[in-house]
C-alpha cells in the first residue's frame, strides 16, 4: 500500500543528522543487510514520537465515532507487533477518520489506519495484512532510511490549505496532500515489496491466513483501477498496487501454506457500524465530486443525504461549510462549522476554518478564540499569523513576537506575512 510521510522535524534533527559521520551504516533489523543510516534509533522514535499526533490531525484526527473501534484495531497490532523483529518498539495503532483507503508507519512504530480503509476490508486477516505490512515499515527502519537519504527533514506544515477550493477532497481540508506530490515523501518500491513479504510472515505467525494479503493487494488493485476520481488515485500516484505486489504476495502465501484464522465474524462485528454508514460516506464522496465542478446545488442535495443518514460524523459539516463557502453565504458555512465543532472539539480544522470566517466578517476576538484552539490541536502559520495579529490588538507585543516567529518558522505564505510584522515591530 501506498504511504506518505511528512514531518515537521525540528531544525534541531537536521543539525544531529547532518553532524553524523557519513559511514553512518547499520544492519536492517528484519532482512539482516547492511544499510546506510544516518538516523540513530534514538533520533528514529524521537521524530516518530514528535509527529505521530500532529500526522493524525493532518489526515483527519483520530475516528472518534467509535473509540472501541481504534481499541480492536490496536489490539491486533499488538498480537503483531510481537512477533516482529522489533517487539520493544513503542508501538501505537489507531484509526484516523478519513474516508480514503490508506494506512501510514512513522519510525518508531506509529501506526495508523484510516477508516476508509476499513470500509473495503472483509475479515480480520486481511486486517491483519494491513498492519503486518505497517509494522515491517517501521520494524525495517525504512522510514529512517529515507530520513538518511534525506527525503524526509525540513518539511514543514506551511501547505496546509483551509479552506482553499479546487479539489474533491478540499473539504477534508488534506487535498494538498493528495496532490502536491513534490513535497511528501513516499517509501520505494523494493520498502513496499520487504513489507508485503515479511509482513505475510508476522501474519502466519500470529495464526492468520496468508490468502488474506493477496486478496488484499487484489482489493487495492481494484480500488485504483475502478476510481479514476482524484479522491482515489491520487494516493496511488508515486506507488501504485500492482499486480507483481498481488503475483508476489501469491507466491509466498502458497509456500507458507494456505490456512489459518480469518475471523470474519469478529470482523464484521467491530465494522458494523462503519458498514452501516456506508451509504452515507457514498453520498458525501459524491458530494465531494459536485463541489469540485462547483456545481454547488447538487453537492447540498448529496450533502443532506450523507447529514441525514449521518449527523454525528464531522466530516460532513466540513462539506458542507465548503459547499456553502462556494456558494457565497459565508454565515451558513460558520454555521455548519459549529455544527462540525459540537461534533468533536479535537479536529483542528473546523476551528481553522471558521476562524478565518469570523475574522473576515471583523469579529477578530472570536477569531483569534478560534485560532488558538485550532492551534493547541495543530501548529499551522496561518493560526500563528492571526493570533499573533489578535495580541497586536490585544496591545501585547512581546506576545505577537513571538507566535509571528511560530509562522515563520511553519513556513509558507504566512510565515511572508508574519515576517514583515516582525519587521515593523522591530522598526
Ligand atoms: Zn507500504
Amino acid at each position: 500500500m501506498t504511504v506518505s510521510l511528512r514531518f515537521s522535524a525540528p531544525r534541531r534533527w537536521a543539525l544531529a543528522v547532518a553532524a553524523v559521520a557519513l559511514c553512518g551504516c547499520a544492519v536492517n533489523p528484519v532482512t539482516g543487510q547492511r544499510e546506510l543510516s544516518l538516523v540513530s534509533e534514538q533520533q528514529e522514535l524521537a521524530i516518530g514520537a514528535a509527529n505521530y499526533a500532529n500526522y493524525r490531525q493532518q489526515q483527519g484526527g483520530d475516528y472518534y465515532l467509535e473509540p472501541e473501534l481504534s481499541d480492536y484495531v490496536a489490539d491486533i497490532g499488538r498480537r503483531l507487533a510481537a512477533h516482529s523483529d522489533r517487539p520493544e518498539l513503542p508501538y501505537e495503532f489507531v484509526v484516523v477518520n478519513n474516508p480514503t483507503a490508506n494506512a501510514w508507519a512513522l519510525p518508531g512504530g506509529k501506526i495508523a489506519i484510516n477508516s476508509g480503509l476499513l470500509r473495503h476490508l472483509t475479515d480480520e486477516a486481511q486486517l491483519a495484512a494491513v498492519i503486518g505490512h505497517e509494522i515491517i515499515h517501521a520494524a525495517a527502519r525504512h522510514g529512517a532510511a529515507q530520513m538518511s537519504r534525506g527525503m524526509l527533514l525540513n518539511v514543514g506544515l506551511a501547505a496546509i490549505a483551509a479552506g482553499s477550493q479546487g479539489s474533491s477532497a478540499e473539504w477534508l481540508g488534506t487535498a494538498s496532500q493528495y496532490g502536491a506530490a513534490a513535497w511528501m515523501a513516499r517509501y520505494g518500491r523494493d520498502d513496499e515489496l520487504e513489507s508485503d513479504y515479511h509482513g505475510i510472515e508476522l501474519m502466519v505467525a500470529a495464526g492468520y491466513d496468508p490468502e488474506a494479503a493477496v486478496e488484499l493487494q487484489e482489493t487495492f488493485v481494484k480500488l485504483s483501477e475502478g476510481r479514476n476520481s482524484d479522491f482515489i488515485a491520487g494516493l496511488f500516484a508515486s506507488h501504485p498496487p500492482s499486480q507483481q505486489r498481488v503475483d508476489a504476495n501469491r507466491a509466498h502465501a502458497s509456500a507458507l501454506g494456505v490456512g489459518g484464522q480469518r475471523h470474519a465474524d469478529r470482523y464484521a462485528a467491530a465494522t458494523a457500524a462503519l458498514r452501516r454508514a456506508e451509504p452515507a460516506y457514498r453520498a458525501a464522496e459524491l458530494a465531494g465530486k459536485r463541489l469540485a465542478e462547483k456545481n454547488y446545488r447538487q453537492a447540498l442535495a448529496e450533502s443532506d443525504r450523507a447529514v441525514e443518514r449521518l449527523p454525528a460524523q464531522q466530516q460532513f459539516w466540513l462539506l458542507r461549510a465548503a459547499i456553502w463557502r462556494g456558494l457565497d453565504e459565508p454565515s451558513k458555512a460558520e454555521q455548519a462549522l459549529a455544527t462540525a465543532i459540537s461534533k468533536n472539539r479535537d479536529y483542528f480544522l473546523p476551528h481553522l476554518q471558521r476562524a478565518a470566517l469570523r475574522w473576515q466578517r471583523g469579529d477578530r476576538r472570536a477569531a483569534a478564540d478560534d485560532y488558538r484552539a485550532s492551534y493547541r490541536h495543530l501548529k499551522t502559520a496561518q493560526a500563528a499569523y492571526f493570533i499573533g495579529m489578535a495580541a497586536l490588538d490585544a496591545g501585547d507585543t512581546a506576545s505577537a513576537d513571538s507566535y509571528f516567529a511560530s509562522a515563520v518558522q511553519l513556513g509558507g505564505e504566512y510565515a511572508q506575512l508574519a515576517a514583515a510584522e516582525r519587521q515593523k515591530l522591530r522598526n
